[in-house]
């Protein structure tokens, strides 16, 4: 799928529309999801223009992809989730339940998620 400069977290990133922002580096930005699914819900975004995690996972440099997982290391040990645990969700197309038509990470946290499978 070919990238949408328009959709929605690239607008954010070009400051165009607002976020709850909670981190911003050079690789990445996170911020508050707008429709929360637990306690703690959190969504990281890479700076780069990749539509899902197959694109990233290909196309992105070694510094951009150690710098996003990093990142999302970083954003986990600020929300204080670490300790109790959290959870890493992304969804790759439609299919998978993805909306958003750029790579982005939740992260969960702050109850006890269900084991197993989503
Ligand atoms: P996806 O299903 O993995 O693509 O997740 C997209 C997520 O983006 C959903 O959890 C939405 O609630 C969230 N979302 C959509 N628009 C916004 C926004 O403007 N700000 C923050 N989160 C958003």
């Amino acid at each position: 799928m070919a990238y949408d400069e328009n959709n929605i977290f690239a607008r954010i990133l070009r400051g165009e529309l607002p976020c709850n922002k909670v981190y911003e580096d050079d690789h990445a930005l996170a911020f508050h999801d707008i429709n929360p699914q637990a306690p703690v819900h959190v969504l990281v975004v890479p700076k780069g223009a990749y539509v899902d995690f197959d694109d990233f996972a290909h196309n992105a440099s070694a510094e951009e992809q150690l710098g996003f997982t990093r990142a999302i290391g970083t954003v986990a040990r600020q929300l204080g989730v670490v300790e109790q645990g959290f959870r890493l969700v992304t969804n790759n197309g439609a299919f998978a339940g993805q909306i958003v038509p750029h790579y982005h990470v939740h992260i969960f946290g702050g109850r006890k998620m269900a084991e197993g499978r989503m």
